[in-house]
């Protein structure tokens, strides 16, 4: 599947309790939503260029999931069956930028929905990751863990947040929903060497770009 034929990337903020925690949020009574556009997506594999006005890019690891059939008011079977592959996917954040439009209760998407704000890395088919809960997300930077964390620990499971998105936004095939991250979080610098990892079983590697 290519991601050229997705029309947008529906993301999801606060679903892991400690990483609520590390940035001083408050726990959300319902999932809090918000769509990076496809200007977004990069190759994962190629190295992250970080943009000029931030002084503060954070590295966030997610599970990605594509849908391959329109969702809309679906039900649990419903969102379960449409989800054909998953990925290993960053969701880069001018954390800088993010925490001065808060405080001014104005929208993020400048932080968060800037190009090559989503390196995506390949889709493994769902078949061969077994139960999602069963997933374990883990990022290495320069060798050292920085972010781990289990599915199963998230506040609302992938599918729920299926489920709850398509209330509002239509799924459409080739749509990706990132899922949320770990604690952990933090900024990037040039020359970062990235590991990421599924459940060790999947991986992907990519690289600050360092400038020249
Ligand atoms: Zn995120």
């Amino acid at each position: 599947m290519n991601p050229t034929f997705c029309s947008k990337a529906v993301c999801v903020a606060r679903n892991w309790r400690a990483h609520i925690k590390e940035l001083g949020n408050v726990e959300p009574e319902e999932p809090v939503f918000f769509i990076k556009p496809t200007t977004a997506i990069c190759p994962l594999s190629e190295p992250i260029v970080l943009p000029k006005w931030s002084g503060e890019v954070h590295h966030e690891i997610e599970l990605a999931l594509l849908v391959d059939t329109p969702l809309k008011d679906a039900t649990l079977e419903q969102a379960a069956a449409a989800v054909s592959h998953v990925a290993l996917a960053l969701d880069l954040t001018a954390r800088d930028v993010q925490a001065r439009l808060k405080q001014a209760g104005l929208p993020w998407e400048k932080s968060k929905a800037f190009d090559g704000s989503l390196p995506l890395g390949r889709w493994i088919p769902v078949q061969e990751v077994g139960d999602l809960g069963e997933l374990e997300l883990k990022l290495l930077v320069n060798g050292a863990v920085a972010q781990c964390g289990k599915i199963s620990q998230m506040i609302h499971s992938p599918i729920d947040l299926l489920v709850e998105a398509s209330r509002y936004f239509t799924l459409s095939a080739g749509d990706i929903l990132l899922t949320g991250t770990p604690a952990g979080v933090g900024p990037l610098a040039p020359g970062d060497q990235l590991e990421l990892f599924l459940s060790g079983q999947w991986a992907e590697t990519t690289e600050v770009y360092h400038g020249c």
